[in-house]
């Protein structure tokens, strides 16, 4: 399965932006900010809360439902 967006940390947040953008490449948010893919962000950069606005849009797109996630009770059918 191809991922559309990739996260990346900007200003505090985890943002996502296309998968398509390479290093370097100007790119937006799926919040909407402009933003510059940077070449190797740092590991603690990673750690900072994900951005709301691109969570929701993410989901949104991947056809993920919002938290709480379903467990996979009910969700496989027995076939019985
Ligand atoms: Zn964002």
């Amino acid at each position: 399965m191809s991922r559309s967006f990739r996260w990346l940390p900007h200003e505090g947040r985890r943002h996502a932006v296309s998968a398509r953008l390479e290093v370097r490449d100007e790119g937006v948010t799926l919040c909407g900010i402009g933003l510059v893919v940077p070449s190797s962000p740092a590991y603690p950069q990673w750690c900072w809360p994900t951005c709301a606005g691109c969570d929701l849009a993410w989901r949104e797109h991947e056809g993920i439902q919002p938290y709480p996630r379903p467990t996979g009770r009910g969700l496989e059918e027995s076939g019985r």
